[in-house]
């Protein structure tokens, strides 16, 4: 079989410990004897972002700018154990956090939906796609505790030196405070990034926050995804046939238990921290759940939702055989692929995409799974497999797919 093209090349970011001996054998089974792979390789494995004094996860993120989308394994986020461990200068930041200040943005995080491995609520056929926004409100917030008996209110001055002030309560005794905010600029690109995430994966979108008790500030985002839909992508909604649906956030939850999912729900910061983990662990696992940062100008960056597999990289490292499941990060190649197509007008890449995704998906439903799915399958005696084995069942169904 002669290798597929490619035109622009991929941005290929590397990472840590059990991911990326998955990354390796992903690329030499799965993908280089398919196709003509074309990446810019930046390796974001921790011993070279401390040589390069973090440098590089700053030039991987320009070049997703510059190239449009990018596909990352998972890496370390250092804290005082693997400052030791490593013997790092620094405790460098977070890489994804640094790559999400560059290209901005939403994350966007949906199961992989499979026969055998049943979500808990049995009405879900479809996943849901959960878009949480990543900035503000109460993990941007000004706490304090209150004492004794005073008079606590909010005040806004003005660049010109105007004050305004709203009474938030007169204490009678001890209590809390909490003063947060957010941004128009950040809910704005917020709203772009679920539009066009929406139109790209055509799914409805829902939006919800609670605006009859928060008029003023939860009331905002309700109206600039109003405003901003109604000017910008009520027209394009409606010729891709689909929908934008509005509703106050006990009532979303209340319709998304009894829905059958295939849409995508935008969440504000602390709601989609709350309501991610419980749609992720109600369809499964944590190694079926795919995220992708999608930026308000049309960038995209995907990888697997979960971390490096710590635990399973030191059994390797003991000569230990694993079992660690890499079909999320098989799914951030093939959305990498999949939207590299189709930047690039090339649909045989397409449709290499979503040959390696069935052929994956069929692995899992003949039988062959790795130990993480065996736990939780619904298919009788499922044969576990170890992770290099796993990846080389899905390369036999790949290639009769081709
Ligand atoms: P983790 O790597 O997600 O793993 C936690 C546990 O979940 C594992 O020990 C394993 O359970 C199970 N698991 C996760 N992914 C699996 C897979 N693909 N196959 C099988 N089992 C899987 O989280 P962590 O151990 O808390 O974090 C390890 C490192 O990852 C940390 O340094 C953290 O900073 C980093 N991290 C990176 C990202 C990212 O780059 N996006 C995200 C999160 C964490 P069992 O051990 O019970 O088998
Ligand atoms: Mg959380």
């Amino acid at each position: 079989m002669e290798k597929l093209n490619m035109k622009t090349p991929l941005v290929e970011m590397d990472g840590d410990e059990m991911t990326r001996i998955l990354w390796k054998m992903i690329k030499e089974e799965l993908l280089l004897p398919f196709v003509d792979l074309k990446t810019e390789y930046y390796d974001l494995g921790l011993e070279h972002r401390n040589e390069t004094d973090d440098q590089v996860t700053y030039d991987s993120a320009y070049a997703a700018k510059k190239y449009g989308v990018a596909v990352k394994c998972a890496t370390i986020t250092p804290n005082a154990a693997r400052v030791k461990e490593y013997n790092l200068k620094e405790m460098w930041k977070s890489p994804n956090g640094t790559i999400r200040a560059i290209m901005d943005g939403t994350v966007f995080r949906a199961p992989i939906v499979v026969k055998g491995i049943e979500p808990c609520v049995k009405n879900w056929k479809k996943p849901i796609t959960l878009a949480r926004h990543a900035y503000g409100d109460v993990y941007k917030a000004s706490e304090m505790k209150v004492p004794c008996a005073g008079k606590a209110e909010l005040v806004f001055t003005a660049e010109d030196g105007t004050e305004t002030r709203e009474l938030i309560h007169e204490f009678k005794g001890p209590g809390v405070l909490q003063g947060m905010h957010n941004l128009q600029s950040s809910i704005e690109s917020f709203a772009h990034s679920c539009f066009k995430y929406a139109l790209d994966t055509k799914q409805d979108l829902w939006f919800a926050t609670k605006d009859t008790i928060s008029k003023k500030y939860d009331h905002t985002f309700k109206d600039i995804f109003q405003e901003i839909y109604d000017a910008q992508y009520k027209e394009l909604f409606e010729k891709a046939g689909i929908t934008y649906f509005y509703t106050l956030i006990d009532d979303a939850v209340a319709r998304i238990m009894k829905a059958e999912g295939g849409f995508i729900w935008a969440c504000k910061n602390y709601d989609g921290d709350v309501m991610s983990d419980m749609v992720s662990s109600a369809f499964g696992s944590l190694a079926m759940m795919t995220s992708v940062l999608v930026s308000p100008d049309g960038n995209f960056e995907y990888e697997a939702a979960h971390g490096t597999v710590q635990r399973h990289y030191y059994k390797h490292l003991a000569g230990e055989e694993t079992s660690t499941n890499s079909v999320a990060t098989i799914f951030a190649w093939s959305g990498a692929l999949r939207k590299r197509g189709e930047l690039d007008g090339l649909t045989d890449l397409m449709d290499f995409a979503d040959k390696l995704e069935k052929a994956t998906i069929a692995t899992i439903e003949s039988g062959k799974m790795t130990k993480d799915l065996a736990l939780i399958t619904t298919i009788e005696n499922p044969t576990v497999l170890n992770s290099e084995a796993f990846i080389k069942a899905v390369r036999q169904e790949l290639e009769a797919l081709l």
